[in-house]
């Protein structure tokens, strides 16, 4: 039978933006319902070492981190929800979103931390090929490649990252890269230089991921020099693409401002979207950082705002209809 779950603080999502605020929200006394999606942990569950995060001195394992994360939260009262968030309707409060169980939730406010998700070159021999050597994941796939040849696309830190993974299982390392310098932080740019498996590839945008065999698997990818035009075939066994991310907002398009590339808007430094009492945090909201403490800065800042608005600025709703 599905369930009316009325709450003073609904959060969507359970990556380190959306436990945050569940800590913050739970601790202010706000009964927070959080609702986890279909990757509870977020983004960090599917990497291994995090090296970044304040408070260990040596690298910790990403589902350890949003293990304790996700404990942290039960610990100090939040409800956690398996569930998915279908539709919302934020034109009035309380807030109303549903879930793919059928379930309602009723909210005074929300705080959205949906995060994003990989992007695809969208070719459709990338396509074809996922799950048979085209994978977006190193840290999930990798060790299939033990002693082979593989590439990884994107220039950024998750491709860097990636690679680096790589070079435990895989023989050799290619990385392809559209331009001529890497966005990825210094320090793994130099690991990546100095390591003795890695080529990298510059200035090359891939063309086709290229197939045989029955079942058909990955035996090579097609890519073209940028400037000259060339056309080249590597012979590979795995095809790694890290080269970004969209951020999960289809559900909220119309009822919250979006900028041209999906992201919740949200003023600097702020969490306020252009609905009063619905709140952004984490990756779905900054394109820029799109780091597990930044969005766990958020998911505080969300809460923080969430709760003000709550006491200052708008009568609770929620509290003000069961009182009816
Ligand atoms: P996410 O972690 O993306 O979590 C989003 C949550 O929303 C998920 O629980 C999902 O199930 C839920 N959700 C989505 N849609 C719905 C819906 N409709 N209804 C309900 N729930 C929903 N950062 C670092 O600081 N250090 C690192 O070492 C590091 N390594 C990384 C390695 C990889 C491979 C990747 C991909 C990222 C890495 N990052 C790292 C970045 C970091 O993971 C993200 O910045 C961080 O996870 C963002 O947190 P978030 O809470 O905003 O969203
Ligand atoms: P990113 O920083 O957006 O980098 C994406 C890379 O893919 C860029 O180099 C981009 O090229 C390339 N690219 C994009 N579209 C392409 C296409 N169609 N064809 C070919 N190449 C394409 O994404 P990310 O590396 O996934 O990182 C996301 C965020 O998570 C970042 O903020 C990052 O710092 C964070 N992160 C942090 C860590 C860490 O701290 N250890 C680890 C992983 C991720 P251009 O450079 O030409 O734009």
């Amino acid at each position: 039978m599905p369930e009316t779950i009325p709450t003073r603080m609904l959060i969507i999502g359970a990556g380190p933006a959306g436990y945050t605020a569940a800590i913050y929200a739970a601790r202010a006394g706000m009964d927070p319902v959080l609702v986890s999606g279909l990757q509870p942990g977020g983004q960090l569950m599917i990497t291994t070492d995090v090296e970044n995060y304040p408070g260990f001195e040596h690298a910790i394992q990403g589902p350890f981190l949003m293990d304790q994360m996700e404990k942290q939260a039960r610990h100090v009262g939040t409800r956690i929800i398996s569930d998915l968030v279908m539709e919302v309707d934020f034109s009035r409060r309380p807030f109303r979103c549903t879930g793919d169980s059928g379930d309602i939730y009723l909210a005074d406010t929300v705080v959205i931390a949906t995060g994003a998700q990989a992007r695809w070159l969208g070719l459709p021999s990338e396509k074809r090929l996922q799950g048979a050597g085209v994978s977006a994941c190193a840290t999930c796939d990798g060790f299939f490649y033990q002693g082979k040849q593989v590439a990884v696309i994107g220039g950024g830190n998750t491709a860097v990252e990636e690679a680096l993974f790589l070079t435990h299982h895989a023989e050799k390392v290619t990385l392809v890269h559209r331009r001529n310098s890497l966005r990825a932080e210094r320090i793994l740019q130099r690991r990546l230089f100095e390591h003795p498996k890695v080529e990298v590839i510059w200035d090359s945008a891939v063309e086709e991921v290229l197939g045989s065999g029955t079942p058909e698997v990955v035996t090579g990818l097609r890519i073209r020099h940028v400037q000259s035009g060339e056309v080249q075939d590597l012979p590979l066994d795995g095809v790694f693409i890290a080269i970004g991310h969209t951020p999960n907002t289809t559900v909220f398009r119309g009822q919250v401002e979006l900028d041209s590339d999906g992201y919740v808007v949200t003023p600097p430094g702020l969490t306020q979207t252009s609905v009063p009492g619905v709140f952004a945090a984490g990756d779905v909201q900054d394109k820029h950082w799109r780091q597990a403490i930044t969005a766990a800065g958020t998911g505080c800042i969300a809460a923080l705002e969430a709760e003000r608005f709550l006491t200052v600025e708008a009568a609770p709703a929620v509290t003000a209809q069961a009182a009816e």
